[in-house]
């Protein structure tokens, strides 16, 4: 018995637990892809957030919901924007990496103020898009800890 208490523990797992362990599918669309296409997305796949990727699968861009609905406001045609002139874009996009922990990952989406974060891996023809981390992953994780009984 380590006289740990439950809290301890449970704060000890937690702490180990990895991006690369929980990291989802990315969602993408090409950057010449246009609103009505990002939006048609959004909902076939059923995300809240889309990556935008250059013909090298290079992440350049990130579209949120509102980013989508701000765009959609007063406008006509949504074939005939792009959504590389929407979307927030790199270099100001918050990324993570496959080895960093989850607990860093939770901590960047509420400072940021953000939905999800890419998982990237940085190549010579620039950053790969691997995977995703979103709030859902967080409160998957939260559920199953508490399921799953441990302490
Ligand atoms: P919503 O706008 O639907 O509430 P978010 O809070 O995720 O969704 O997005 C808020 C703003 O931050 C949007 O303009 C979006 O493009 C941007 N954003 C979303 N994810 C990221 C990220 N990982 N890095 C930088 N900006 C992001």
């Amino acid at each position: 018995y380590t006289g740990k208490t439950g809290a301890e523990l449970f704060t000890e797992t937690i702490k180990k637990f990895k991006v690369y362990e929980y990291q989802s599918v990315p969602v993408v669309v090409k950057e010449g892809a246009s609103v009505y296409d990002a939006i048609s997305t959004m909902f076939l796949e059923d995300v809240g957030t889309l990556f935008v990727v250059n013909d090298d699968s290079c992440i350049t861009g990130v579209l949120s919901r509102k980013d989508l609905l701000r765009a959609s406001i007063g406008n006509q045609d949504l074939d005939a924007i792009p959504v590389h002139i929407i979307m927030t874009r790199m270099p100001n996009i918050t990324v993570c990496y496959r080895d960093d922990l989850i607990v860093e990952a939770a901590k960047k989406l509420i400072d940021n103020q953000i939905d999800g974060l890419p998982v990237v891996k940085d190549t010579d023809k620039g950053t790969e898009i691997v995977g995703r981390i979103t709030k859902t992953t967080i409160t998957k994780i939260f559920v199953e800890l508490i399921m799953e009984e441990h302490f």
